[in-house]
């Protein structure tokens, strides 16, 4: 015969509530509900059999005595007291009580396009959303001519009803979710012929947010308790407005930098000289010394995006190229000529040259797959 103390962990003067206690920790573990190895079913069926004869004083006294409390019962099975046992299963009194018809609204995400200019500066939208609101005809009750949800009949308005099944150890009994009531303990007899008895309708709601200066795609500004209202009234979730920033005609953002391209002709780069460029900010002059080459750039401070968390912008950064006229008049071409020959430039110079990392930081190339897509 196996020693209950031992299957229940305790020691021979361990207290009711210690039994309790200890019976309670294995249940849990090794109920085949929980657990479906059969190794923890029989030992469940073990520590079962211990909590029945520990915890109650009469047979536990006759066991400590050396007698067997089972013999009196006959067969030899365990023949449980139901309430003890589920007292020590769901801790007493076996009521998990009914679950509320109020639950937290959900969260909610939107997505709000900004251009370039608005991801800079920072802008403030209207904008509205379909969402759940709470029912003003019934004050989110969900009942109809202002009645209140009446106790479940079927439940007494605990919310859940409890069965007895069969199994290898005998019966035992399980708390199962009320089906009349779902689990509420309430039920509502006649409800709101606007919103059917969840508290709650669609509608849509307007909004105003302000988008930070800074922004860019994928960033989510969070508006507390905007977004859906929870069934029965209960606390709205929160509302997500994500940036989609739109693409600009001329300007790539590589984080808060800017970079742009403006076509040079192959005289003003020669000579020097200053062109107004369009910018977030209106025009800027932009000027570039005499014998500038392709893919040099020129950074205009401070032109480029906000810095989301403060400290200023970032940079504006004029990429150049060179244009080569492509076609010359009789004049332009008797012209190069002479300058060609002014320089001692012809064929003979073209000579192959090492990439200039100055000129080229890996900017333009990465770029100009974006720029021209
Ligand atoms: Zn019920
Ligand atoms: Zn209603």
């Amino acid at each position: 015969m196996s020693d209950h103390y031992s299957a229940l962990g305790v020691t021979r003067d361990a207290s009711a509530d210690e039994i309790k206690k200890a019976y309670r920790k294995l249940a849990r573990e090794l109920h085949p509900d929980v657990n479906p190895d059969p190794a923890s079913a029989e030992k469940f069926k073990t520590v079962t059999t211990a909590y029945e004869v520990l915890s109650d004083p009469q047979k536990r006294q006759s066991y400590d005595m050396g007698g067997d409390p089972f013999s009196q019962f006959g067969g030899g099975g365990a023949n449980f007291g139901f309430g003890d046992i589920m007292d020590a299963f769901f801790g007493g009194g076996g009521s998990r009580g009914p679950r509320s018809r109020m639950r937290a609204g959900q969260d909610a995400l939107i997505r709000i396009e900004v251009d370039l200019a608005e991801a800079c500066f920072g802008v403030e939208r209207d904008f509205e959303v379909e969402t759940a609101v709470a029912c003003g005809k019934c004050h989110a009750t969900g009942c109809a001519d202002g009645a209140k949800p009446a106790t479940c009949d079927i439940c007494k308005g605990r919310g859940e009803v409890q069965q007895v099944q069969r199994s290898f150890i005998g019966q035992v009994m399980t708390s199962r979710a009320c089906a009349s009531c779902q689990g509420y303990g309430s039920v509502i007899k006649q409800p709101c012929s606007e919103c059917a008895g969840d508290g709650r309708v669609r509608a849509r709601k307007s909004l105003h947010v302000k988008i930070p200066a800074g922004v860019e795609t994928g960033n989510r500004i969070q508006m507390t308790a905007m977004g859906e209202v929870g069934p029965g009234g209960g606390p709205a979730g929160d509302l997500y407005v994500e940036i989609v920033e739109s693409e600009h005609p001329f300007l790539v953002r590589d984080g808060n930098d800017l970079h742009i391209w403006i076509s040079v002709p192959m005289s003003s780069a020669a000579l020097g000289g200053r062109v107004m460029i369009e910018t977030l900010d209106g025009e800027r002059e932009v000027a570039f010394k005499a014998g500038i080459q392709s893919g040099h750039t020129v950074v205009l401070k401070d032109l480029g995006v906000s810095r989301l968390r403060g400290g200023g912008r970032g940079d504006l950064v004029v990429h150049i190229d060179i244009t080569t006229p492509s076609k010359l008049s009789k004049d332009e071409e008797e012209l190069f000529k002479k300058l060609a020959k002014l320089r001692s430039e012809d064929e003979s110079t073209v000579r192959v040259h090492q990439r200039d990392e100055k000129s080229d930081s890996g900017l333009f190339s990465r770029f100009r797959e974006a720029f021209h897509r």
